[in-house]
């Protein structure tokens, strides 16, 4: 076990039921991005050499773990949930001290994670398949689910608990061996991740963790003839790009990207209720969610009442590091990310949007040390700008006005992204016309974009998402191949012909 967190501390890979030194020798600094002075530890930059390992004792793992009885594989991830319960608040310290949401959000995406995990425990009582009637007489039709071998797990840094956890939950119970590599920011909650379920008694091969850089491990993972199938959540750059690697091998890969959230606001709407949630969805995690409201959409009725209280809520945040009470916002993940937001409020001021509050970094005091940025509101904000168009991955509101219930429809439904959307009415009749229309994985009515359960299928539309769903039935199904199965009974030379 590697559970120390002080600066000096150096953690490991985990292959083969072993924890490992990189094979580069290299470790990179973990930092908090509210302060960072404060290192975590010291994680491995691993290469080539550390993934080609890990997909060896992953390789050699898979013939005893697949043929163990699936309902004994999920025992095997409720005993992990017993103990990611006992560890709740460390996990919960972890993500927030190195990706920087609330502490309260961090324990929230921790319970979450381990509604995951009791999901797919008990997925182990239901891996099945179908039985279906034959043309043939006396003969016994059905199909079967079957793991598909080694399996790649690559994970972004911003539910750095909740989705290693949808991935490799899934993945396990369906029988497979997996290799994770999570994002070079969160290395700290991957290890814990992978801690515990060494101790819940994952067998050794079972379950590895490389850490380092998306291009040499990513790349070595998603080009190996011995991995059957990558699972990636990221960047639309990365993803796209990944995407196209892995389908020249035919292999199975699902990619789960980037979103441009919208919240329409018709003028009927319950405004105390809109308000609420779009503040909570644009500026939770400091807008540093795949589902984030970015857009809001707004009838021309409404529209001063809506931005005047959007503003006040956005200047009423308590912006600061996570851990200290209090804080409602909490800072971007990193300089990069930090460099990103501020680029797009620039972006937004040249294009000609009007900035009414926010956007500017925040180095009062102790805040100069990490990567803070205030809530920021736009309005003015046109379609065919890039505001309305980019994903920002920041605290950062855009309001684009619309006169009528098809021009909301058309603002919304207008960018190459289609994760999540939004409605707020009290009309039954356009909330309908809107779930029927909207060009998205989930759509919400009167709740904001944000939000997703263990038993619901994740994932989006368009840009957004290839390869399937995520969490619930489906998210096991992607770890799975099928196989369909002709048992003739008859016990005699068939007279009718076979087509
Ligand atoms: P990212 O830069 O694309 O990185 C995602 C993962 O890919 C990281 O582990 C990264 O490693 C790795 N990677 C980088 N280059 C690679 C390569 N050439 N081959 C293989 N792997 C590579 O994304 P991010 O900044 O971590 O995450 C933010 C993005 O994720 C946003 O766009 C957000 O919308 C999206 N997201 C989507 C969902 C969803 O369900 N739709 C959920 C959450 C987040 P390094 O960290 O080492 O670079």
């Amino acid at each position: 076990m590697t559970t120390s967190t002080s600066a000096e501390k150096k953690f490991h890979n985990f292959i083969g039921g072993e924890w490992l030194p990189p094979s580069s020798g290299t470790y990179a600094p973990n930092r908090n991005p509210a302060n960072t002075d404060d290192v975590i530890g010291h994680y491995p930059v691993s290469a080539k050499q550390d993934a080609l390992d890990a997909i060896a004792a992953a390789k050699d793992a898979f013939p005893a773990w697949s043929s163990l009885p699936a309902p004994a594989r999920g025992r095997i991830l409720w005993k992990a949930v017993d103990l990611f319960r006992a560890r709740h608040e460390d996990l919960a310290r972890m993500l927030c001290r190195e990706e920087g949401k609330t502490f309260a959000e961090s324990k929230g995406e921790v319970g979450k994670g381990i509604n995951l995990l009791e999901f797919y425990a008990g997925e182990g009582f239901r891996m099945h398949g179908r039985t279906l009637p034959s043309e043939m007489k006396q003969t016994f039709t059905y199909t079967l689910r079957q793991p598909l071998g080694v399996v790649a797990l690559i994970t972004p840094w911003n539910f750095p608990f909740a989705i290693p956890v949808w991935k490799s939950a899934p993945a396990l119970v369906m029988g497979n061996t997996v290799v994770m590599k999570p994002a070079s920011n969160t290395p700290g909650t991957a290890t814990m991740i992978t801690e515990l379920f060494q101790e819940a008694g994952v067998p050794k091969g079972v379950f590895n963790l490389v850490t380092g850089p998306g291009g040499a491990v990513g790349n070595t993972l998603v080009d190996h003839p011995e991995v059957k199938a990558v699972s990636f959540t990221g960047s639309n750059g990365v993803g796209l790009a990944l995407n196209e690697r892995a389908a020249k091998r035919g292999i199975k890969v699902l990619c789960e990207m980037g979103g441009k959230n919208p919240v329409v606001v018709m003028d009927d709407a319950d405004l105390d209720l809109a308000i609420t949630g779009i503040l909570q969805g644009a500026y939770g995690s400091t807008g540093q969610r795949c589902t984030a409201t970015s857009r809001v959409v707004v009838q021309r009725g409404v529209k001063d009442k809506l931005t005047e209280a959007l503003v006040a809520g956005a200047q009423k945040l308590r912006v600061g590091n996570g851990m200290e009470a209090g804080i409602d916002m909490g800072p971007a993940v990193d300089e990069s990310q930090l460099k990103t937001d501020l680029s797009y409020i620039d972006i937004g001021k040249s294009e000609g949007a009007k900035l009414l509050c926010g956007g500017e970094r925040i180095t009062d005091g102790a805040m100069g040390k990490g990567y803070f940025v205030r809530p920021a509101v736009f309005s003015g904000v046109k379609v065919g700008m890039r505001l309305h168009q980019e994903e920002v991955f920041g605290p950062v509101i855009s309001i684009v006005e619309v006169g009528d219930f098809e021009e909301a429809l058309h603002a919304a439904n207008a960018v190459e992204f289609g994760l999540s959307a939004s409605i707020y009415t009290r009309d039954a009749n356009t909330a309908m016309k809107f779930v029927e229309r909207s060009e998205v994985g989930m759509v919400h009515v009167n709740n904001p974009t944000v939000g997703g359960e263990a038993q619901l299928p994740f994932g989006g539309w368009k840009s957004t998402g290839v390869g399937g769903r995520e969490m619930a039935q489906e998210g096991g199904e992607f770890f799975t191949q099928l196989k369909t199965v002709f048992f003739d009974y008859t016990g005699a030379a068939r007279t009718s012909k076979i087509y």
